[in-house]
């Protein structure tokens, strides 16, 4: 023993990795033990890749702050480690006259929230986009695509290098606190740590403490993929306007950091924590979903929404048309299927989505309860928030 405190992260994805090297960085000895056995291996390596501007969220959220300050920095970060990363900038495209007051909306956000963001006619977004149909857009140009999983290679990499314990192939299975010590029971071991750091996504809601556990659930969304045959029809980022209701952005286009194009992501519900495919189900998972008061309250609000959603999912023809209402030369031939991610969502139990990053501090187990999308981009700025909650206590 050398004195000093050792803190246990749960989950071996970008915001567990990021909350280690940030504690390792505060003279902590970290232990970050993750189920799989490679790192990224759920949420963190399996999303669009972009990185976020800061442009969608509420001013002055931990989502605006952080994803804007990511969005000015990561690049470079990036570039000194090693990793893919290029600011692509990306346009956000009203495809009918009834969107530009929300896309005038946004661009009132993004400046509210102090990024790069400006409004152009259609002909210039043509001029950028060449095979895109809008009646206007926005460009917001610190937006870029990251190898978000050499990311997370890097971090491991940093972490190790620091001489913290890295355990893949083991899963939490409970924390018990007594005293001013949290035993970690694994599927292999028991860790005795001063303090634990839950960053476990997916299955972020079972290490909760029973207060919590009541008042929240991850609700599982799988967003679904489609690989673009025919690149040379995207440039850079294509978003369309998304509705504010909603936590999630709407099908989008995507020149990655690799040069191909992704097309998606759709939102479905899960029928599994991990379910990536429709025939992914598990009873306990489903169990908990449909069990949940807060899944129907959300699902009576957007009724209307998830049946469309659903459809668009197994009826390859409407995804379709909804891809070609941003670029109309996009054919049947040139969609190919490629992997889904599925996105932990918090919902409480009134059937509201959390909006924003949501983390619970005690004084031995904090909980990263709620880190969805921008948490890829902005894993850096959350992994030094959480740290400095358990340094401090709070
Ligand atoms: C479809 C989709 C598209 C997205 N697009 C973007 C994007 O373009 N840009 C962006 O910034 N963000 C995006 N996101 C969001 C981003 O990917 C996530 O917010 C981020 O990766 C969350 O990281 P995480 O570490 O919290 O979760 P994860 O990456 O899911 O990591 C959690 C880890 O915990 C492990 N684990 C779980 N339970 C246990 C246990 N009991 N014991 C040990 N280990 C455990 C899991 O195996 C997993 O590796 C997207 C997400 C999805 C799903």
């Amino acid at each position: 023993m050398n004195g000093r405190e050792r803190v246990v992260v749960v989950g071996g994805g970008l915001v567990g990795l990021a909350t280690g090297l940030a504690l390792q960085e505060q003279g902590r000895d970290v232990v970050v033990v993750e189920k799989e056995d490679g790192w990224a291996g759920h949420q963190s390596g399996h999303n669009s890749g972009v990185i976020h501007s800061g442009l969608y969220y509420r001013p002055g959220s931990l989502k605006a702050r952080f994803a804007t300050e990511a969005a000015r920095t990561l690049p470079r970060l990036c570039a000194q480690w090693g990793v893919a990363a290029r600011r692509t900038g990306k346009m956000v495209v009203a495809t009918q006259p009834e969107e530009l007051p929300r896309l005038r909306a946004l661009l009132e956000r993004g400046r509210a929230n102090g990024i790069p963001v400006r409004e152009i006619a259609a002909a210039e977004a043509r001029e950028r986009e060449p095979h895109v149909r809008c009646v206007g857009a926005l460009v917001v140009d610190s937006a870029g695509v990251c190898d978000f999983v050499g990311l997370a290679q890097a971090l491991a990499g940093r972490l190790a290098a620091g001489g913290a314990e890295l355990r893949p192939g083991e899963r939490v299975d409970r924390l018990q606190v007594g005293g001013r010590r949290v035993r970690v029971t694994t599927s292999r071991d028991v860790i005795v740590a001063d303090h634990v750091v839950n960053c476990s996504g997916l299955h972020s809601d079972r290490l909760l403490g029973p207060e919590d556990r009541h008042a929240v659930r991850i609700i599982p969304f799988r967003g679904e993929y489609w690989t673009l045959r025919c690149p040379e029809l995207v440039r850079g980022l294509i978003y369309p306007v998304p509705d504010p209701q909603l936590p999630f952005l709407g099908v989008h286009l995507t020149r990655g950091w690799d040069g191909r194009v992704h097309v998606g992501p759709n939102a479905v519900l899960a029928l599994a924590q991990e379910g990536y495919r429709w025939r992914d189900v598990r009873a306990d998972d489903v169990a908990r979903t449909v069990g949940y008061p807060g899944l129907w309250r959300l699902a009576r609000r957007h009724l209307r929404y998830g049946a469309q959603e659903v459809w668009r999912s197994v009826v390859p023809g409407a995804f379709l048309r909804t891809v070609r209402t941003l670029v109309p030369d996009v054919l049947a031939a040139d969609l190919e299927r490629s992997p889904a991610g599925v996105r932990a969502q918090a919902v409480l139990r009134d059937g509201t989505p959390s909006d924003d990053f949501v983390i619970r501090g005690g004084p031995h187990v904090t909980h990263v309860v709620n880190a969805p999308s921008p948490a890829a981009t902005a894993c850096l700025q959350i992994g030094r928030h959480v740290a400095e909650k358990v340094v401090s206590g709070s």
